[in-house]
């Protein structure tokens, strides 16, 4: 169905950790690929390898991506004549990506975008939230709760397995931490802090 757009456009695939994000992803840019289009894919690289190609396999696909830190990597390594632009961990680029995205898309360039819609907060996270809004078209996939089995929509973030403090900072490279799909329910945030990011919300 994605295929049919006959101009510019911006898809967004979102959704916590564990819901499938890239491998939807590397399945639209493969079937790009077999209709013989130019694809270039850009992964945000949070530990600060930048410029390297990234050759990532999921179910027997092999693809590469451009490992960037930044918006202004994505702008230099663009190639002119490309007709299809993956993004994937789009929720770390800043908050410039949706006018970027929104760029490409006027020039005819189908961009897809994949990204976790909160942090393990359960806050809109990064530029994902705009992108949603500007998108032709949004998937929001579920992982399965590791709790309770049903559809996972946060990612629950734990620390020698148990939730993470609230006020931990939203990205840490190198920690020895670990995540989880959690439905609504059974996602544990610090009660304290659930003000905090009721405030945010309004
Ligand atoms: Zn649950």
């Amino acid at each position: 169905m994605h295929e049919g757009f006959p101009y510019g456009s911006i898809e967004v695939i979102s959704g916590g950790m564990f819901c499938g994000k890239s491998e939807e992803l590397i399945r639209r840019v493969k079937r790009a690929s077999i209709a013989r289009l130019k694809v270039q894919v850009f992964k945000h690289s949070i530990d600060n390898r930048y410029n390297d190609i990234l050759v990532t396999s999921h179910s027997g696909f092999t693809y590469e991506a451009h490992a960037v830190v930044n918006i202004e990597q994505i702008r230099k390594l663009l190639k002119p004549d490309t007709q299809v632009v993956g993004i994937d961990e789009a929720q770390f680029f800043s908050d410039s990506l949706p006018a970027l995205c929104r760029e490409l898309a006027d020039n005819g360039i189908r961009v897809i975008v994949a990204g976790l819609d909160q942090d393990f907060m359960g806050r809109p996270f990064g530029p994902i939230p705009v992108l949603l809004a500007i998108a032709e078209h949004v998937d929001k996939l579920t992982a399965i709760c590791m709790k309770c089995g049903r559809p996972a929509t946060r990612s629950q973030r734990l620390i020698d397995g148990k939730p993470a403090p609230s006020d931990s900072p939203v990205i840490v490279v190198g920690a020895s931490e670990s995540y989880e799909a959690r439905c609504r329910n059974c996602h544990e945030i610090d009660d304290r802090k659930l003000g905090l990011v009721e405030q945010e919300l309004q």
